[in-house]
C-alpha cells in the first residue's frame, strides 16, 4: 500500500473525498472493503513489530488494525479537526467505552440539557451499577456549571443543539468553566455533523457522533465515533478492544462513501430544514417552532457564532393531545413515522414515543417534551414537497 494521496489542508468536501485514502496495489480508486478478521505475516518478526508497535500494519480487525477501518478512521478525524478517531458498533458502544475509558468507580459525570433517551439510561441507569454518577442540569441551567462539578467530576458531557428541543449549549463557555476544574468537555455533535458545527475548535475535548445518522447519510449503517487528541482518544482504545465493540468492516466501507456526499446533502437538508420551519412557524396550529436559524429561536445568537449552517433537525409543539399530535403524524406521506435521523428520506417522530418514550413522564414535562411535541429529520426530497405534505397533514 502507498500513501499517494497525502492531502494538505483543504477545504470540508475536498477532505471527505481524499482524507485517509490510500491507493492498494490494485489502484482501486478508494479504499476497497477488506472484510477479513485476520491478516498474515511473513515471518514472528514481521508479526512483532506490529504487535510492538514498531510499524503500522494490519493485525486483527476487532482491535481495529484493518486497513478498511483505519481509512475511515482517518477520513473522521479529518473532517471533525482531530488528530485520531476511533469507530464502534453504535454511537451508544462510542458514548459508553468514552465514560468507562476515562471515569472509574467513584468519579462522576455532568450531563447538561437534553440528550438522547439512550444516553440518559446509560448515565442514569447503567453507570451507577459501577459506581460513576451523573449529575442531570437543564440547558438553561448550564451557567450554574460551577455549582455542580464536584472534586470528582471527570466528564462534562452534552449535545448540541440538543434532541428533540434544539437547545444550543455554548461550547466555549462550558468548556472554560471545565477546564478550570479539569474536567474533560465531551460533545455529541450528531445533529450538528461537522458540515455545520466543530465543537474541537471550541474547546471541546472529544466529539462523539452517531454515524447513524447524517455521517451514514442513507439510514443503512450503525455505527459511532469518538475524535480528538491521539492520547485521548487511544486511551478508549483498550475498552473499544475488550468490550468488543467494533464496527464491521462492511460497515466503514459504507461509512467512508457516504462520507464523500456528506457536504452536499447537509447544506441541502439545511436550506430544506429553513423553509420547513419557517413554513411552521406561520402556521396557526403550531405553538412552538424549535431550529436554531430562526431569528426569535432563544439560540439563535449563540448558533450564529458557534455553527456555520443549522442542521437538517426541527421541532415543533402542535397545538394538540398526544392522540391529536399522532393523527397529524399520521397523515404525513412523505415524512416516514420512524426513530433516527440524517438519512435522505424525511423522518417524523413524537419524541413521547420513541427516543424520550424511556424517560419518566415528569422529567419529560420539566424538560419541555411534551405530549404535541413532533420531531422532523428533513432528507433530501424537494423542499416544496416536504412543506406541502406538512401543510396538508396540518389542514
Ligand atoms: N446521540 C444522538 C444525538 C442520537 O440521536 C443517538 C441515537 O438516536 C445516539 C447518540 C445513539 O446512537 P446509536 O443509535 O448509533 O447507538
Amino acid at each position: 500500500m502507498t500513501d499517494s494521496r497525502s492531502v494538505p489542508a483543504r477545504g470540508l468536501s475536498t477532505r471527505c473525498i481524499h482524507a485517509g485514502e490510500k491507493m492498494d496495489a490494485e489502484g482501486a480508486v478508494h479504499m476497497p472493503l477488506y472484510n477479513h478478521s485476520t491478516f498474515g505475516f511473513a515471518s514472528t518478526e514481521a508479526l512483532l513489530d506490529v504487535v510492538e508497535g514498531r510499524r503500522e500494519g494490519n493485525l486483527y480487525t476487532r482491535y481495529g488494525m484493518n486497513p478498511t477501518i483505519r481509512t475511515v478512521e482517518s477520513k473522521l478525524a479529518d473532517v471533525e479537526g482531530g488528530a485520531a478517531a476511533l469507530v464502534f458498533s453504535s454511537g451508544m458502544a462510542a458514548e459508553a467505552a468514552t465514560f468507562l475509558a476515562h471515569c472509574k468507580a467513584g468519579d462522576h459525570i455532568v450531563c447538561i440539557g437534553d440528550v438522547y433517551g439512550g444516553t440518559f439510561e446509560l448515565l442514569g441507569d447503567n453507570l451507577p451499577n459501577l459506581g460513576i454518577e451523573t449529575t442531570f442540569i437543564l440547558g438553561s441551567e448550564a451557567h450554574r456549571l460551577n455549582e455542580v462539578m464536584r472534586p470528582n467530576t471527570r466528564i462534562v458531557f452534552f449535545e448540541t443543539p440538543t434532541n428533540p428541543s434544539m437547545e444550543v449549549i455554548d461550547i466555549s463557555a462550558v468548556a472554560e468553566a471545565a477546564h478550570g476544574a479539569g474536567v474533560l468537555v465531551v460533545v455529541d455533535n450528531t445533529f450538528a455533523s461537522p458540515v455545520n458545527q466543530s465543537p474541537l475548535e471550541q474547546g471541546a475535548d472529544l466529539v462523539i457522533h452517531s454515524v447513524t445518522k447524517y455521517l451514514g447519510g442513507h439510514s443503512d449503517l450503525t455505527g459511532g465515533v469518538v475524535i480528538g487528541p491521539e492520547a485521548l482518544v487511544q486511551s478508549i482504545w483498550p475498552s473499544r478492544k475488550n468490550l468488543g465493540q467494533m464496527m464491521a468492516p462492511e460497515v466503514a466501507f459504507l461509512l467512508a462513501r457516504s462520507l464523500r456526499t456528506l457536504v452536499v446533502r447537509v447544506r441541502q437538508q439545511n436550506a430544506t430544514a429553513q423553509a420547513v420551519a419557517e413554513f411552521l412557524q406561520g402556521h396557526s396550529k403550531i405553538l412552538q417552532v424549535n431550529y436554531p436559524g430562526l431569528g426569535n429561536f432563544p439560540g439563535h445568537a449563540v448558533a450564529k457564532r458557534q455553527m456555520t449552517g443549522f442542521g437538517g433537525m426541527v421541532s415543533f409543539v402542535y397545538d394538540g393531545d398526544a392522540g391529536a399530535t399522532a393523527a397529524v403524524v399520521d397523515r404525513l406521506k412523505l415524512f416516514t413515522i420512524a426513530a433516527s435521523l440524517g438519512g435522505a428520506e424525511s423522518l417524523v417522530t413524537q419524541p413521547i414515543t420513541t427516543t424520550h418514550h424511556g424517560l419518566d413522564p415528569a422529567e419529560r414535562a420539566r424538560r419541555g417534551i411534551v405530549d404535541g411535541m413532533v420531531r422532523l429529520s428533513c432528507g433530501l426530497e424537494d423542499a416544496a414537497d416536504l412543506i406541502g405534505d406538512l401543510e396538508q397533514a396540518l389542514r
